[in-house]
């Protein structure tokens, strides 16, 4: 089941998918650094993320 996360940062409005939480958890680190200069808790990302189709 693929993951799927939004970013809460304002006018941001990314949304990451993966397919395992272990991914999901990179690529969105990946997103705050780059865009934010910050980093998200893995268990902010795990209750945050919602599965999705595909
Ligand atoms: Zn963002």
């Amino acid at each position: 089941m693929a993951k799927q996360w939004s970013c809460n940062e304002d006018r941001c409005g990314e949304v990451v998918t993966a397919d395992s939480v272990d991914e999901l958890i990179e690529k969105v680190n990946e997103h705050m650094r780059a865009a934010h200069d910050s980093y998200e808790l893995e268990e902010m990302i795990e209750d945050a993320a919602v599965d999705v189709d595909g």
